[in-house]
């Protein structure tokens, strides 16, 4: 049994249900480095960073760089989440019965429509 991490619903083991990874990477432009950049002493600043780095929590530094998250959703929820990734559980809902996996299978054109 899963739970979908949308709504919270219970996903019954073999029905369908689809998983989201979502990387969360800092960005950032190249930097340009000049002749200055090179020649100047990097010591004090390197030592100030070091300073900082120590009493800032580990984890919260590595999360600033770059998290994975992984989800389990409902096909409902997976609807809503194309729809809008990052506002999926606040638009409304999508009437739909639980999609079994044979009956998504058909529905991708696998198989036979009587499912044998
Ligand atoms: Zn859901």
């Amino acid at each position: 049994m899963y739970q979908c991490d949308g709504c919270g619903a219970a996903i019954p083991r073999k029905t369908l249900r689809y998983q989201v990874s979502v990387d969360v990477r800092a960005a950032y432009d190249t930097l340009e480095i000049s002749l200055w950049d090179l020649v100047r002493d990097h010591r004090r600043e390197l030592e100030e960073l070091v300073a900082r780095m120590d009493k800032t929590d580990t984890m919260k530094l590595e999360e600033q760089v770059y998290k994975k998250m992984v989800f389990d959703l409902c096909p409902e929820c997976q609807r809503r989440f194309i729809l809008s990734p990052l506002n999926f559980n606040k638009t409304g809902t999508v009437d739909e019965p639980p999609t079994d996996i044979d009956t998504f299978l058909r529905s991708l054109g696998f198989g036979n429509a009587d499912g044998k």
